[in-house]
């Protein structure tokens, strides 16, 4: 391997096979948030397509050889179509090369990695995932959240804001989504929050339950915006893109727990 990847040299990975799809979590957006494992299909691939939200520094690290695709795919945004983009890793993979789908967070979270696992198995493409930190989880960690506690929540709920026709997601049965836990974690909730908040409310949950939004998670322009649900108006044009919104207890904890201060932000892998 050599270069900089020296350190990857001699240790025991599985072999990333020319004509194989690996699906890998880029993490919620700091560099350093990628796995091992993805590192090393990073000095591997042949070609890697990578969506929107994969950091720059992370593609810069890829080996010099390595065509890079962008296939981005932001709300709101004319963006290429999903088949699309599942063909292509399909079309590439039968070309023999190692074929990298560099994805935000974890691909099998809200990210639709198991659509393209799909169109991989039916054109008998062999893959692997290699997981990676979902913002819904590690991005909070970097505003001091935990996504669960011992004296706040047994359980959480991830619930995205919106379902392929762009809208709320229509077969969510809010009743229980309501109901059934403390902390409610949600992606791809800003454009909808109002909406979400009334069916929430109107199912049950409290007007003053803590509303915590965690914009550019582990990114050095990370922002907090606190609120509460019956609130959410309030904050709305504070919000923006990519976000995680946290409903529940555990928010108000980053009070306490807060610990990604301006000057840790000042090293941009993390
Ligand atoms: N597979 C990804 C989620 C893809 S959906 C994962 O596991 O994290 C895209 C949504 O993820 C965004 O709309 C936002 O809700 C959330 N997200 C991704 N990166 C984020 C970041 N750095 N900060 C806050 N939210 C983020």
């Amino acid at each position: 391997m050599g270069g900089h990847f020296a350190a990857l040299d001699g240790l025991d990975f599985p072999p990333f096979e020319p004509g194989t799809v690996w699906l890998v979590g880029a993490g919620p957006g700091a560099p350093g948030l990628l796995s091992l494992l993805g590192y090393y299909a990073l000095s591997q691939a042949d070609v890697i397509v990578y969506d929107a939200l994969v950091s720059p520094q992370l593609l810069s690290l890829a080996s010099p050889a390595a065509e890079q695709v962008y296939a981005g795919k932001r709300g709101g945004k004319p963006s290429e179509k999903q088949t699309d983009i599942s063909l292509r890793l399909v079309e590439l993979a039968k070309a023999g090369k190692r074929v990298l789908r560099l994805k935000g967070g974890d691909p099998f979270m809200f990210g639709r990695g198991a659509e393209e696992c799909a169109t991989l198995v039916a054109h008998g493409v062999g893959f692997r995932i290699v997981p990676g930190i979902t913002a819904g989880i590690g991005g909070l960690a970097y505003a001091g959240i935990p996504a669960t506690s011992r004296d706040t929540n047994h359980a959480v709920i991830f619930l995205t804001g919106h379902d392929e026709t762009g809208g709320i997601p229509a077969a969510v049965d809010w009743a229980a989504v309501a109901n059934a836990a403390p902390v409610i974690v949600m992606y791809m909730a800003v454009k909808h929050l109002g909406s979400i908040a009334e069916k929430l409310m109107a199912a049950g949950r409290p007007a003053s339950d803590a509303v915590t939004v965690v914009m550019h998670a582990s990114l050095p322009e990370q922002q907090v915006v606190q609120g509460t649900l019956g609130a959410v108006d309030a904050i709305a044009d504070q919000l923006a893109a990519p976000a995680i919104v946290v409903l529940g207890p555990v928010g108000p904890l980053r009070e306490n727990l807060d610990w990604y201060v301006a000057k840790l932000r000042e090293n941009s892998f993390g």
